[in-house]
């Protein structure tokens, strides 16, 4: 018998309204498609976040389910590379919430968003609320980075803070980890950018107070912003494997996390024709 897919849509619409019933977490994943510096394919951030989501269904098929990845990302910073796709902020905020507003009418309490994109969370937050506000549901989101920022920290020998952010020794030993075939380390270049401020910086092990946005072409010319050449398939796997583990334990609480009815503590005028003039 060949095993349970991890992936929603490979199953029948009996079986998805199981889950339904088993209040089975959704998980989402959502990234982009980005140049990657001239070492790595330009599907990094969509890789990684659908590895990470079909191995917890894997490992927990009682737990969750899989839905499709949302392949496309807000990008716009960084349409000076080639290999980028973008979505619209107001097309990315729709997108998201039609796909976990629908699986909310399916009848699943539990959607989360798994974001492997450092421009996406914004928008991914707005969308949980419109979600949250309109239905009975309970909608999250994460990046996978924020889950084990200390694990990052334990294992790294990037320079901190703003040795890690893009291309870097984490995206790189998660990509070693994933499909080794397909990354050119020999390619592989470091790329730290001077800090400007101390209040100021942009790292996946712990960002800083102040946050900038910038086009990526005026800043950057190699698309890497750190140090792939610190990478291993090793890192990768230990940060991985972390990963894993602690977004199975939140989904462990989520499931159990009730869903509670909405109150009203306003006035509630006795006149249903409000004040009389
Ligand atoms: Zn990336």
């Amino acid at each position: 018998m060949t095993p349970r897919s991890p992936r929603l849509e490979h199953h029948t619409w009996h079986e998805v309204k199981e889950m339904a019933a088993a209040n089975q977490v959704v998980l989402i994943p959502a990234a982009t498609v980005e140049q990657h510096g001239p070492h790595l394919p330009c599907d990094v951030d969509n890789l990684i976040v659908q590895y990470y989501c079909d191995e917890c269904a894997r490992r927990r098929p009682d737990l969750c389910t899989v839905a499709p990845l949302i392949p496309f990302g807000f990008n716009e910073h960084n349409m000076g590379f080639p290999g980028c796709i973008t979505l619209g902020e107001h097309t990315l905020i729709e997108l998201y919430a039609d796909v976990a507003e629908s699986f909310v009418r399916m009848g699943f309490r539990k959607v989360l968003f798994v974001n492997g994109h450092g421009s996406n969370p914004p928008f991914l937050a707005i969308a949980c609320r419109k979600v949250v506000n309109k239905t009975q549901a309970h909608v999250g989101t994460l990046s996978h980075w924020d889950l084990i920022a200390d694990v990052i920290r334990k294992h790294r020998e990037s320079v901190y803070p703003g040795g890690m952010a893009h291309a870097c020794e984490l995206e790189t030993s998660l990509y070693l980890h994933i499909c080794p075939e397909r990354v050119q380390l020999q390619k592989a270049v470091r790329d730290v950018q001077p800090r400007w401020s101390d209040q100021f910086w942009v790292d996946l092990g712990g960002f800083g107070p102040v946050t900038m946005v910038d086009d990526w072409s005026r800043i950057n010319a190699t698309g890497v912003e750190g140090d792939p050449l610190l990478a291993t398939a090793e890192k990768g796997r230990i940060w991985a494997e972390a990963t894993i583990e602690r977004l199975i334990r939140f989904m462990d609480d989520f499931r159990k996390h009730p869903v509670k009815p909405r109150r009203n503590f306003n006035h509630v005028p006795a006149d249903p024709g409000g004040a009389k003039p």
